[in-house]
């Protein structure tokens, strides 16, 4: 069964920058970076922006503004290496826009730099605290960035010969330098997020893994879909597996990427809404610290409270109902909306001619 998206305002969706342009496997390419703004960041993790009162944007620096910050030492090493094999220091190609090329460059340890920058009144910061602050587009290309980047470090060496890896194609792939043909690509892992509606539509399945940190917070469970393992088949065994519950039916509602993921991966989270088979709960309290079973008056009430901006996840005061304990995340999450979703209908769309 086809259903609309409605999953529309989430955090590191809307990537404005056209990744299809190009031919990224001209050894020339990378000396376009040369002449185009560079977004810098640090450690995989923390990308420059420009704070101004109360807004923030990324920091492109134009070719005048690396002279500017006395910065000229990348372009020169950018100009020797490019179409050569060294690199010492690489642009990675993010896109276009408005037919301008993007990239990204990693300054980590080049710590000069870092204090230049810092002292001309940019800071670098990591995504997460940002995810309320950037415009949508801007935090979808800093996590772009920094997944890209978190790729490239954790892959230094090949890992079907052992050699040393480097980038190729303005950092689309890597490459072995002592083998050409062993090559590398930048990895998604897939994760299954699911809403379980009850047998008889009036209730929602949450819960909160031991892995959460925030103790208030209740969300829909979700766990990383094995190899060979279709989305469908990952929701009924993660379900099975933690809260101990059958599930019949699985609708795909949509899909969040999640570029600051685990361990530093970048992952792509599924949204799903499932039918329960059954009541009874048998969760896995190894891994679960809460299971349960909550009605759609509490579910609606505990959106409202949500989405608002003072939610205590980003760091507001905000207040629940007094009968309700726990919130659910806030709209940057895809839970969030999948929550809602569910919530905003008076039936159930997904599974009515299924
Ligand atoms: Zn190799």
């Amino acid at each position: 069964m086809q259903v609309d998206n409605p999953l529309v305002t989430q955090a590191f969706a809307s990537n404005k920058l056209n990744r299809s342009a190009g031919d990224k496997r001209d050894p020339a390419f990378v000396s376009v970076a040369l002449r185009t703004p560079l977004l810098l960041f640090v450690n995989g993790a923390a990308v420059c922006v420009r704070e101004a009162e109360s807004k923030t944007a990324l920091f492109w620096a134009s070719p005048r503004d690396l002279e500017r910050l006395g910065l000229g030492i990348y372009q020169d090493q950018i100009s020797s290496q490019a179409g050569s094999a060294s690199a010492a220091i690489s642009p990675y190609l993010l896109g276009q826009d408005s037919g301008k090329w993007k990239f990204a460059l990693d300054v980590t340890g080049h710590d000069t730099t870092i204090d230049r920058i810092q002292a001309a009144g940019y800071a670098f910061q990591e995504l997460r605290p940002l995810m309320d602050k950037l415009p949508a587009s801007d935090l979808a290309t800093g996590g772009q960035a920094v997944a890209l980047s978190q790729w490239h470090r954790n892959h230094s060496f090949c890992p079907r010969c052992g050699a040393p890896m480097q980038p190729v194609e303005a950092g689309a792939k890597r490459a072995c330098t002592e083998n050409a043909r062993h090559r590398e690509y930048p990895r998604t892992d897939a994760v299954a997020i699911m809403l379980i509606e009850s047998e008889d539509g009036q209730s929602a399945l949450l819960g909160r893994s031991k892995s959460i940190r925030n103790k208030g917070i209740l969300t829909c469970l979700s766990g990383f879909i094995e190899q060979g393992e279709s989305i469908e088949e990952a929701v009924r065994r993660e379900v099975l597996e933690e809260a101990g519950l059958p599930v019949s039916s699985v609708v795909i509602l949509g899909s969040q990427p999640w570029p600051i993921g685990r361990g530093g991966s970048c992952e792509l989270m599924i949204g799903c809404i499932a039918k329960a088979a059954a009541t009874e709960l048998h969760p896995d309290m190894d891994e679960m610290d809460d299971v349960r079973w909550i009605p759609k008056n509490v579910i609606k009430q505990v959106v409202h409270a949500s989405s608002q901006p003072d939610h205590p996840y980003m760091g507001g005061k905000g207040e629940l109902p007094s009968e309700i304990d726990f919130w659910i995340p806030p709209p940057f999450a895809i839970a969030h909306h999948l929550i809602k979703t569910w919530a905003g209908q008076t039936s159930s769309p997904w599974f009515a001619k299924l």
